[in-house]
């Protein structure tokens, strides 16, 4: 009998690793991914380090193939925003963004063993489910939560079998925002689709044990995560958080497809699946909303921007001011690993705003609402997400508890506040507090007549 041929079956790790190397070999070097990165400078880059682009792409290569690359690299590795200019400039196909974060997980795996990734891998994605289960629960009853698939109880087998059109995939943190979230399920329903809402820490992207450098834990989080999403008719998932559209069509999603040999579904974020849809939306943004907004920009999804300003436009009434600002990152709790620049950035957008004479600050992501809702109180406009404004056209509404609850600023005012929910939902008062605490210090640009928060304050995948 012929001895059977020695083939080791693709693991998630191997995959990864794989095309990782295969995008290291494609690139040329020619640095031009350097050169129009927006933020090689906040990052901490010198003029001379700026000035030698191919140095600083060579060292990224390098750490990729397990070296210690040079002092650039790592620096331009730790501050990359996901701002995404990089992947536009490449001629060569390559996804440089994709390079740094295979290099980010190369740099945390020569620090830690893998039993201490591990561990901080599960007591990071520990910290986000308890923020975020605490922070819906404080401002949602029983069947809002059941809402955005967050039920108690597994949901009934439906009469009809027929797997939904789209599933909306909401991730983790936009359930501390839950108004935003029902507000795109009001508006979907108002398109009359068909769709199923998953997400919450038991659907995982994967994204907190990778960035720590336990590729082995997400591979296992996210396929588990991405077999429960391959339930729509039309093999499309509409997701909603900017971390979970990157990390699934970046490095979860194509890594897949290699162990498989198919891709399971593909990913649309929201804001692009509504502009597809704006024909049919037009109609029914009947009433006027007079406001004068600005849009508070991230480019990291190519294209956002552009729809979410499109689908504003439609809305009569609106008309938007250009604050000539910045904008840079893939949203705001991208950046904080640059703490400094973040703050900058916002303070001068709070200016410009007042400056302007604007109605309302508008905001597209969840994080950038968290961060800056509070503001509202301290400045003379308003801070909103855009659905709130294409909802009120509409004739829909959702509570922003919140902004509410954040203006608040009193651990204890919030506890009281919220005192029917804590105990129907059986809520633990000490993790319900830290929950809130953490909340509050989620506050990168500070409040008038407040003091400056932690550095990296905003931790979690979005
Ligand atoms: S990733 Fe692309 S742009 Fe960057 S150095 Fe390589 S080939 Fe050039
Ligand atoms: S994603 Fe953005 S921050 Fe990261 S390397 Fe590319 S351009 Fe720079």
């Amino acid at each position: 009998m012929d001895a059977k041929p020695d083939i080791t079956p693709e693991t998630f790790e191997s995959a990864l690793q794989a095309r990782a190397d295969a995008m290291a070999e494609a690139c040329t070097r020619c640095g031009k991914c350097v050169e129009v990165c927006p933020t090689i400078e906040a990052a901490g880059l010198s003029l001379e380090q700026r000035q030698n682009p191919v140095d600083v792409i060579d060292g990224i290569i390098d750490i990729l193939h397990h070296g210690e690359g040079n002092e650039a690299a790592r620096k331009w590795a730790d501050g990359c925003l996901l701002s995404g200019e990089c992947i536009k400039a490449c001629d060569y196909g390559v996804n440089p963004r994709f390079l740094l974060y295979m290099a980010r997980i190369q740099m945390a795996q020569t620090k830690h063993d893998a039993a201490t990734m591990r561990r901080g891998g599960v007591e990071a994605f520990r910290l986000v489910a308890r923020d975020s289960n605490h922070i819906a629960r404080l401002q949602l009853d029983d069947a809002l939560l059941e809402r955005l698939g967050q039920g108690v109880r597994p949901s009934p087998s439906p009469a009809t079998p027929e797997p939904p059109d789209f599933v909306f995939y909401t991730g983790c943190n936009v359930l501390k925002t839950p108004h935003i979230a029902l507000l795109a399920l009001d508006i979907m329903d108002a398109l009359e689709i068909r769709y199923d809402v998953m997400g919450g820490p038991t659907h995982c992207c994967g994204i907190v044990p990778m960035r720590l450098g336990d590729v082995a834990t997400s591979g296992r989080v996210a396929e588990n995560t991405i077999d429960k999403l391959s339930q729509s008719k039309t093999g499309q998932v509409v997701s909603w958080c900017p971390s979970c559209q990157v990390q699934f069509t970046e490095t979860t999603l194509p890594t897949i497809e290699k162990t498989r040999g198919a891709k399971p579904f593909e990913m649309t974020p929201f804001t692009l699946f509504i502009r597809k849809r704006l024909d049919r939306l037009r109609p029914l943004l009947r009433q006027l909303v007079p406001l004068r907004i600005a849009l508070h920009r991230h480019p990291g999804i190519a294209g956002v921007v552009e729809a979410a300003e499109d689908i504003l436009r439609a809305v009569p009434g609106v008309k938007i001011v250009d604050l000539q600002q910045p904008a840079v990152g893939l949203q705001s709790n991208n950046l904080r690993m640059l703490p400094a620049y973040r703050r900058e950035l916002q303070e001068r957008e709070l200016a410009a705003a007042e400056a302007a004479g604007i109605d309302a600050l508008v905001a597209v992501y969840h994080s950038d609402h968290r961060e800056l809702c509070a503001h509202e109180r301290d400045w003379p406009f308003r801070i909103m997400n855009m659905y709130e404004i294409v909802g009120l056209s509409m004739g829909l509404h959702r509570d922003d508890h919140f902004k509410r609850l954040k203006i608040m600023q009193d651990v204890d005012a919030i506890l009281a506040d919220c005192r029917d929910l804590i105990e129907q939902h059986g809520l633990n008062p000490e993790t319900t507090r830290l929950a809130v605490q953490a909340m509050l210090d989620e506050q990168p640009a500070p409040l008038r007549g407040t003091t400056a928060p932690s550095p990296a304050c905003g931790r979690g995948p979005g």
